[in-house]
């Protein structure tokens, strides 16, 4: 398959991706990101929260340089923002990071003082959905860390699929894997992850919405713990 063109419609990309999602359903996870390298190039990016850098790695063994795009909300753990930093270091790729258009102090005074609190969806949506839809737009397919195993809302997770609300190609290579393939992943290459996750944190958000999780608990237990939600809006 030759790289998309620009003059691809969406009903190209989007029959392209339903495609795909089922003739690599079975792929490993370097090979989805080697098809992902050779149909889009550089008009493909990984996104990471700089929980791990697994799909980071992957990609960039598929994509030498590939763009990987941080969302810095403001909020992170110190860890998570040294985790970016050691990735930019040290790995062969290329980190954008994307910042709200307010920094929290603008939207303390616009919206006072812990909106998270009191209204997450509006949060996340400032501060995660809104940059990301900007930080996107040049680019044709986007890559995730979502695995079908974190929770019952990626359960169904295709491997490649359509992301109707940007309009763009969404892979996840890693959709089928379990947290142990991760961990297998990770000590076979050496990959660097998020110090937290050593200490009792499973998933790794922004520091006011995350607790480490309990014994038993799912991964994503400690996101937005005590809430009905679930997932910030980048997903849905
Ligand atoms: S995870 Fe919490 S702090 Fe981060 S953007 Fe969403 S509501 Fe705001």
């Amino acid at each position: 398959m030759t790289a998309v063109q620009e003059e691809r419609t969406t009903d190209d990309l989007r029959a392209l991706a339903e495609r795909a999602g089922r003739e690599l359903e079975d792929a490993t996870a370097l090979e989805i990101l080697q098809w992902a390298a050779k149909t889009f190039g550089s008009r493909f990016c990984v996104t990471s929260s700089m929980e791990d850098a697994v799909v980071a790695h992957l990609a960039s063994r598929a994509l030498p340089g590939v763009d990987v795009v941080f969302l810095d909300t403001g909020y992170h753990f110190p860890e998570t923002i040294g985790t970016r930093d050691a990735v930019e270091a040290v790995m062969d790729v290329n980190v954008i990071t994307l910042t709200p258009r307010q920094s929290v102090a603008e939207q303390d005074a616009e919206y006072g003082p812990r909106l998270h609190d009191r209204d997450p969806d509006l949060c996340c949506a400032l501060r995660k959905v809104k940059p990301l839809e900007e930080g996107l737009k040049g680019y044709l397919a986007w890559a995730t860390g979502l695995r079908r195993d974190e929770s019952e809302t990626r359960a169904n997770t295709p491997v490649v699929g359509w992301d109707e609300k940007r309009g763009k190609v969404k892979i996840s290579p890693i959709a089928k894997w379990s947290q142990e393939d991760v961990q297998t992943y990770v000590t076979e290459h050496g990959v660097l992850t998020n110090p937290l996750l050593m200490d009792g944190y499973a998933s790794v958000g922004c520091a006011p919405c995350t607790r480490r999780v309990l014994e038993g608990e799912d991964a994503r237990a400690g996101r937005w713990a005590g809430r009905s939600k679930t997932e910030c809006g980048l997903h849905g």
